[in-house]
């Protein structure tokens, strides 16, 4: 009998380990551990052959040192606005209130270049995005920043120094660890919205003259992403939109995401927009909420007063809160299978 339990026992750890080893983890870093508030943007993917991935980094990271981090290989941006690009950073783990939290300035370089540079990360984003960076970078680092190196058109990472994608709306790059089979393709996609750069970030000439006028530069298009994960799982990252038709078209019925990371927050759509958008438009499995512009937890738990709340009634995928510093595992079919 005794025999029989340990095989049984084995089978059991053989049929699991597997499985749980191809899930993609997905972890918030917010302003308030437990808590998905007002500023939470950032998000780091790992995939399972050990890609990690740092989406729109933001106002809610303490700068390149923040301990949450670890290891990133790519950095993500998809536009230029100061809470996604991060012209400031979060004062401290918890600092202020989750409706608000506590910030420094991020100028002159921003908390994207500051981890792109300590982290010697590729940086994947439209060229006029990634151009504006990598000098930022240049800035911290001294060196000019190149275009990162290709065999086969994948690039290995980690990578020896920062580089850039020279990616537009459209083009993919593809981050491969050296012993994986297969790399993750990150696809840049269009996003309805605008992106003109913090005039902090700008240099001192620029911000004069522009600032008279109360305007800034152009980085290019917004965007937002479409990721595919070696396990199967094709995130959509929306980025700042409103809704628009190749959510359908491009999203849905060409690359086939069956997950979405959905930025909310009152600017760019309605509550009605972006459950049409997910329940009609992009059909994911699953939906995981960010970008929220309030306080949508207290206690961990979500406010029933919230716009999120409001929305979540009407969303037919499975939602998830982004709650800063849970990690969420999801497998190739867009379940998620842990930490939910
Ligand atoms: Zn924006
Ligand atoms: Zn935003």
């Amino acid at each position: 009998m005794k025999t029989a339990h340990a095989g049984a026992a084995l089978a059991f750890v053989l049929a699991v380990a597997p499985a749980s080893a191809q899930n993609v983890k997905i972890t918030p870093v917010g302003s308030h551990p437990g808590e998905l508030c007002a500023n939470d943007r950032a998000t780091i993917f790992e995939d399972p052959t050990g890609v990690r991935i740092l989406y729109d980094a933001g106002h809610t990271v303490t700068g390149a040192d923040d301990a949450r981090l670890g290891a990133i290989h790519v950095v993500l941006l998809s536009h230029a606005h100061g809470d996604h690009i991060g012209d400031q950073k979060l004062k401290a783990v918890g600092a202020g209130e989750c409706a608000n939290s506590e910030r420094l300035p991020a100028s002159p370089n921003s908390t994207t270049a500051e981890i792109a540079a300590a982290k010697n990360a590729a940086i994947a984003m439209t060229s006029d995005m990634g151009t504006f960076i990598g000098r930022k970078v240049q800035n911290i680092h001294g060196k000019p920043v190149a275009v990162c190196p290709q065999t086969a058109g994948v690039t290995s990472v980690p990578v020896a120094a920062p580089c850039r994608s020279n990616t537009h709306l459209g083009g993919a790059f593809i981050a491969k660890t050296p012993h994986a089979a297969q790399g993750v393709e990150i696809t840049i996609v269009f996003a309805s919205h605008a992106n003109n750069v913090p005039l902090s970030l700008l240099s001192e000439a620029q911000r004069t003259n522009l600032g008279a006028d109360n305007t800034s530069i152009v980085l290019g298009p917004p965007t937002g992403y479409v990721v595919k994960f070696t396990n199967g799982l094709v995130a959509y990252l929306s980025g700042d939109t409103g809704i628009h038709t190749e959510m359908k078209t491009v999203v849905n019925e060409f690359h086939k995401a069956n997950l979405a990371v959905l930025n909310l927050g009152p600017s760019a759509g309605t509550v009605t927009s972006g459950a049409y958008a997910m329940n009609e438009l992009v059909r994911p499995a699953s939906v995981i909420l960010t970008h929220p512009n309030e306080a949508v937890t207290e206690g961990g738990k979500l406010r029933t007063t919230s716009r999120t709340a409001a929305l979540i009634k009407q969303l037919k995928p499975t939602p998830h809160l982004a709650i800063s510093g849970r990690t969420m595992e999801f497998d190739g079919k867009g379940k998620c299978v842990a930490g939910c």
